[in-house]
């Protein structure tokens, strides 16, 4: 089955081709566009490359086109991209500016362009679907929730991955396959030995998961990906308080506030150096103090969302890291697990230090009792997982 992934930016736009089956993955061919300012030429000029490349005799060979969404009101999921998925889109285009516009606006162009070919959506919060109402839901007044602001959770595909392969590396054949048939199967039943999953995406964009038995209870991130831990340059979790006394004190408008809340905060707003980790670290390093609070500060929220959902979840027999950060910085792993050998938490610095640069291993000491692994991340190949499984479905 051949799956085209597409990655819409408001302003890239960037595809995979996958071959798919029940067992095996390609990637066949990937590809982008940026400064893009209109998706029709680019999806034209894809067509065109995947053609003369010999992998397809022409868009209709494409047996599904897969979307990252977002956030859509009143919808989640896994779900055909029709006009349903639209209007949900459109219904929190506010919450999601950058993000649900231009998914909007391709889902729209593959239509039209290639109306025979089934698109599906698979929502950033579909890992979180069920999370209890507890979990979920704010202290603000019955109006407010009405509208749907409520917690969300983001960064499903990653997330989910981590529940498929962690399950996978422990030999936990029930589990995985658990995680792996949730969107199509639901959650349904378990009664097996429990897998509990403290889950670090550390990216540009970062969030933890709470993943029990290979079902999310719990999301760092809330009702906007613009929450949970300081990300590169949008803030995470702030009192709401805020808002309104820097507005009085700084005489900023609403909208004003908002965006130097979503282009100049987070790690970039308090290191003052940049929004890359690796600029920041090599600062902190050189003594900037700037620079090392903000390398605190982001270690300091892993340790809260993860203490969280270790006591949630009763304990955990894994901590795991993903993402540029995740995957990259030793260091950081290592300060964010630091002072745990009694929950049973031992780093193997050597191990440790080694797994960079997209290699998949486990850091922790053999007689570690929570295992704590690295997992490259790879949300195109999730996507088209989960395409392959609906397709399958239906
Ligand atoms: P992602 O959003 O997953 O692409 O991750 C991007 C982030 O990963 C950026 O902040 C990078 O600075 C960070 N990153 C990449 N390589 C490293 C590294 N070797 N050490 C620390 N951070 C890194």
């Amino acid at each position: 089955m051949k799956i085209l992934i597409a990655n819409l930016g408001s302003t890239s736009f960037k595809y995979r081709l996958y071959e798919m089956s029940e067992s095996a993955s390609e990637m066949l061919s990937k590809g982008g566009f940026e400064r893009v300012t209109e998706y029709t030429p680019c999806i034209e000029e894809m067509l065109e490359t995947l053609v003369k490349d010999g992998y397809l005799q022409s868009g209709d060979d494409l047996d599904a086109v897969g979307f990252k969404t977002v956030l859509g009101k009143d919808l989640s999921g896994c779900v055909e991209a029709d006009e349903r998925v639209l209007d949900a889109l459109e219904g929190f285009k506010e919450v999601a500016p950058a993000h649900n516009p231009a998914y909007a606006e391709g889902i729209r162009c593959f239509q039209r362009m290639l109306p025979k070919v089934k698109r599906v959506a698979l929502f950033e919060t579909a890992f979180y679907q069920w999370m209890s109402p507890a979990a979920y839901t704010y202290a603000i007044p019955k109006a407010w929730r009405d509208l749907g602001i409520r917690r969300y959770g983001f960064h499903g595909a990653s997330h989910k991955f981590i529940a498929e392969r962690t399950a996978e590396l422990l030999g936990r054949d029930d589990v995985a396959a658990r995680a792996r048939g949730l969107y199509v199967n639901g959650p349904g039943e378990f009664s097996g030995e429990p897998l509990r999953v403290v889950s670090c995406h550390l990216g540009g964009s970062s969030s933890l998961a709470g993943i029990q038995n290979g079902v999310s209870i719990g999301a760092s991130m809330g009702f906007s990906p613009q929450s949970g831990l300081p990300q590169n340059n949008r803030v995470g979790d702030l009192d709401s308080m805020a808002i309104p006394y820097v507005s009085k004190m700084l005489g900023l408008s609403v909208e004003e506030a908002e965006r130097q809340l979503n282009k100049e905060s987070g790690m970039l707003g308090l290191s003052g150096v940049s929004n890359d980790a690796r600029d920041i670290e090599d600062a902190a390093n050189a003594g900037n103090a700037d620079a090392q609070l903000a390398t605190d500060v982001l270690i300091d929220s892993i340790r809260h969302w993860a203490g969280s959902f270790f006591f949630k979840m009763g304990g955990a027999e894994v901590i795991s890291f993903t993402a540029g950060i995740g995957e990259n910085d030793a260091k950081l792993r290592s300060a964010v697990c630091s002072g745990l050998e009694g929950l049973g938490v031992r780093i193997d610095e050597i191990a440790n230090a080694a797994t960079i640069r997209g290699k998949e291993g486990m850091i922790s000491t053999p007689d570690s009792k929570i295992k704590v692994v690295v997992i490259p991340a790879n949300e195109e190949l999730v996507i088209a997982r989960e395409v392959y499984r609906k397709v399958q479905a239906n």
